[in-house]
C-alpha cells in the first residue's frame, strides 16, 4: 500500500471533515481508526437527535466556549454554523432550527448523514482503514499501528492529523490513551476531566427508592452567580441532565476545590416569591402539606420530595418560608460522575502547544483537531461545531504545509 500524503488518525467528525477537505484539494488521504467501524460517538450523538450546531448570533455562540473563546474564534469564524448547516444539507440533512435555537438534521439521527458522508469520502478516494490502534511513533518517526491479529503496521505520511477525541464513553473508541504518547513527546496536556456530566448526591433512602429516574422539569439552577433554565434527571446516586450539564464546568471545579458544591434549585422559575407565597397562604383544613404544595404551587411529586430533602425532612409551615424554599432549594453535590459517563471531555492539548493551523509546535507536520484540544462547552451543538471547525482549519493548515514542502523539494 503506498504511503498517503496525509494520515488522519481517528474517524470521528473532526477527522472525517478534514479528510474530505484534503481529498477535495487533491491530496491522497488515509484514515486510521481503532474500531471496526467509524464515527461511533457521532452515531450515539444521533440518538439524542444529533444537535449539529446552534442558530444564536455568532458572538453569543462564541461566548459558550468560555476561556477558550479567543483560541477557537478564528476556526469557528472560518467554518461558522451556517457553513456547517450548508455542508450537512449538501448531504441531504435538511437541517432545521428547533424551538430552542438548536440545529438538527430532519431525520433527527446521524446514520443517514454518516452514510452519505462515507460514500462521498469513498468517491473522493479516501481510504478508511479500521481496526488500527495508533500506538505512537517508531524510531524512524513512522506512525505505528497495532492490528487486531497482533501485527504492527507502520506508515510515514507527508503530514498527520490526530483527531482522537476525548475520553468519555471509552467503549466507543476514544479513551484518551493518546495523552501518554504525546506527553512522552513533551506536549503539555491539561488533565482530561468529565464535562457535561452528572454529579453525585447523598440522597436519602426515600429519594433513591422512589424518585430515581424521575425528571425535574422547567426548573432553574443557580450556582456561583450563574442561572440556567432547563431540566434535570434524578438517579439513585445523583443528578444529571441539560441544566446540570450547563453548569458542569464551575460545579466540577468547586468540587475539586472544596469537596462539594451547593446548588440552588428554583422549582417555580415562572413565579416570584411574593406570588408563590400568596398562593400558599390559604391551606384547606385537613389537606396534607404535600397536596397543598401540589395544588397551590403546582409542584410535581418529585419536586415536593426534593423540597423535603432540601429542608432536611421537615418543611416549614409558614407560606413565606415555603415560597423562599421553593425558589432556592439547596442541594449539595458531593462528587463528579466518572468521565466514562460524561457527554464530553474538558482538558486536552493546551493552546500554547499548537500554531494557528493546529500544528503541534514540538512535532512539525503533526496536526490536532476536535475534542482532544483543551476546550469545553455546554450541550447545544457547540461540541460538534468546534470539532468540525478545528478539523476544517487543521486541513487547510495541512494543505499549506504539504504545498510548502513540495515547493521546497
Ligand atoms: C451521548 C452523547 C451525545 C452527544 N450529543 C451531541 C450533540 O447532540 N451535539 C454535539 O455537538 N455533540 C454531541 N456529543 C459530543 C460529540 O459527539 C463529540 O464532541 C464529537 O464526536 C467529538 O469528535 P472528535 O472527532 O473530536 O472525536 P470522536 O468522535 O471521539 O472520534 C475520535 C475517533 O478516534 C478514534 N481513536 C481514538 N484513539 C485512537 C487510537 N489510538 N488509534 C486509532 N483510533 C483512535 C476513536 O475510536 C474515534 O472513532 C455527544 C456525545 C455523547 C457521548
Amino acid at each position: 500500500m503506498s504511503e498517503p500524503d496525509v494520515a488522519i488518525i481517528g474517524a470521528g467528525p473532526a477527522g472525517l471533515i478534514a479528510a474530505e477537505r484534503l481529498a477535495e484539494a487533491g491530496h491522497s488521504v488515509a484514515i486510521y481508526e481503532r474500531m471496526p467501524s467509524p464515527a461511533r460517538k457521532f452515531l450515539l450523538a444521533g440518538r439524542g437527535g444529533l444537535n449539529l450546531t446552534h442558530s444564536e448570533p455568532l458572538d453569543a455562540l462564541l461566548d459558550r466556549y468560555g476561556e477558550a473563546r479567543a483560541w477557537l474564534e478564528p476556526a469557528i469564524r472560518a467554518f461558522p454554523p451556517q457553513a456547517l448547516r450548508d455542508w450537512a444539507d449538501g448531504l441531504e440533512a435538511q437541517s432545521f432550527v428547533g424551538s430552542s435555537g438548536r440545529v438538527f438534521p430532519k431525520a433527527m439521527k446521524a446514520s443517514p448523514l454518516l452514510r452519505a458522508w462515507l460514500a462521498r469520502l469513498d468517491g473522493l478516494g479516501v481510504r478508511l482503514l479500521p481496526g488500527r490502534l495508533w500506538t505512537g511513533w517508531d524510531e524512524n518517526g513512522a506512525l505505528r499501528f497495532a492490528l487486531r491479529d497482533g501485527s504492527i503496521e507502520t506508515v510515514l505520511p507527508g503530514a498527520t492529523l490526530l483527531a482522537l477525541g476525548g475520553a468519555s464513553w471509552p467503549r466507543l473508541g476514544s479513551d484518551g490513551s493518546w495523552v501518554e504518547r504525546l506527553e512522552q513527546q513533551g506536549v503539555t496536556i491539561a488533565p482530561l476531566r468529565p464535562a457535561n456530566a452528572g454529579f453525585t448526591v447523598a440522597w436519602s433512602p426515600v429519594m433513591r427508592e422512589r424518585f430515581a429516574g424521575q425528571p425535574l422539569k422547567r426548573i432553574a439552577l443557580s450556582f456561583a452567580g450563574r442561572r440556567v433554565m432547563g431540566e434535570a434527571m434524578l438517579d439513585a446516586d445523583g443528578i444529571e441532565g441539560g441544566a446540570i450539564y450547563a453548569l458542569s464546568g464551575p460545579l466540577r471545579e468547586a468540587i475539586d476545590r472544596d469537596g462539594h458544591a451547593d446548588l440552588a434549585i428554583d422549582l417555580r422559575p415562572d413565579l416570584d416569591v411574593g406570588a408563590l407565597s400568596a398562593r400558599l397562604e390559604r391551606r384547606r383544613a385537613g389537606e396534607t402539606l404535600s397536596n397543598h404544595l401540589r395544588k397551590a404551587a403546582g409542584l410535581s411529586q418529585v419536586a415536593v420530595a426534593v423540597l423535603r430533602e432540601a429542608a432536611g425532612g421537615l418543611l416549614p409551615g409558614e407560606a413565606g418560608a415555603l415560597a423562599a424554599l421553593i425558589k432556592a432549594a439547596p442541594l449539595r453535590l458531593t462528587g463528579t460522575a466518572p468521565i466514562a459517563r460524561a457527554i464530553s471531555t474538558a482538558g486536552g492539548i493546551v493552546a500554547d502547544e499548537v500554531d494557528a493551523d493546529f500544528m503541534l509546535k514540538r512535532l512539525p507536520g503533526v496536526f490536532v483537531a476536535g475534542e482532544m484540544l483543551d476546550w469545553e462547552a455546554p450541550t447545544g451543538g457547540y461540541l460538534l461545531q468546534a470539532c468540525f471547525a478545528t478539523g476544517v482549519v487543521a486541513a487547510e493548515g495541512i494543505g499549506r504545509f504539504l504545498n510548502t514542502r513540495h515547493a521546497r523539494a
